[in-house]
């Protein structure tokens, strides 16, 4: 397309170029000035959050899943959600609104849950601390205000604590998990996060079933294919190189 006609405001108009001698001599209305005088828009959303080093949980110790929740008694300013790993149909999940098939899954996914853990996913999963293919996420607000419809403010520190199976020993690894974030900053949430981490971490170490930190690191993000379907609670896993069912721990059996 020739570059004169989008320069033309429309039929009939003069292009901009004699539109702008113009404005010299009629100061016409339809002038481009040389310079736009431009309103600025802007909006600065800022995520932050701390993953805590791992703790290995005893393997075949049933009980460790059950025992997650108990570890945010005392520090949880609220309900204490569980958020188990998401199956295959949710293996792209992403809370993007501009991708609406990633999205729609994100919400079928997620729309029960509290304001809370919908915003503790969005927080979370943003900066990649915690991944719902193999992480079961266990969360509550830890400290700040809530608005009036339960959604935390900017500076509320929501998180918990992250469990994934280590798919060498079979091990449940824990990590403490803490986020905040939206339309705004305070200087002290960071120092406070790390406060409340050390507690977090404290009280994963203190569970009966714990042996210990360890460097074990997650499992690399696999999403999409789809690896095999538990044969003990019927779990399709979105992570094909799960060893243990992300879910119930159990060993997976590779036909
Ligand atoms: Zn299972």
């Amino acid at each position: 397309m020739p570059l004169e006609f989008l320069r033309r405001k429309g039929p009939g108009q003069a292009p901009a170029a004699a539109a702008s001698q113009a404005v010299q001599t009629s100061a016409s209305s339809h002038a481009l000035p040389e310079e736009v005088v431009a309103q600025e828009h802007q909006l600065r959303l800022n995520y932050a959050g701390k993953t805590s080093e791992g703790v290995r949980i005893k393997a075949a110790a049933g009980a460790a899943l059950d025992d997650l929740p108990s570890m945010l008694v005392g520090i949880a300013k609220g309900e204490i959600e569980v958020i188990e790993p998401l199956p295959i149909e949710y293996s792209q999940a992403t809370p993007t609104i501009v991708r609406p098939s990633e999205a729609m899954q994100w919400l079928n996914a997620h729309h029960m849950r509290s304001p809370v853990a919908r915003h503790a996913l969005v927080v979370l999963e943003s900066i990649d601390a915690v991944d719902l293919a193999f992480d079961t996420f266990v969360c509550a607000l830890l400290d700040g205000e809530i608005d009036t419809s339960g959604y935390p403010e900017y500076s509320a520190i929501v998180g918990g604590v992250a469990a994934h199976w280590d798919e060498v020993t079979g091990d449940l690894i824990v990590r403490g998990v803490v986020g905040w974030g939206g339309r705004g900053v305070r200087g002290d949430t960071d120092r406070l996060g790390a406060r409340i981490l050390t507690r977090l971490l404290t009280s994963i170490l203190a569970s009966q079933y714990s042996l210990g930190l360890t460097a074990v690191e997650r499992p690399a993000a696999a999403h999409g294919h789809g690896g095999v379907v538990c044969p003990h609670c019927g779990f399709a896993s979105a992570h094909e190189r799960a060893f243990y069912c992300p879910k119930c721990g159990m060993r997976l059996l590779r036909g």
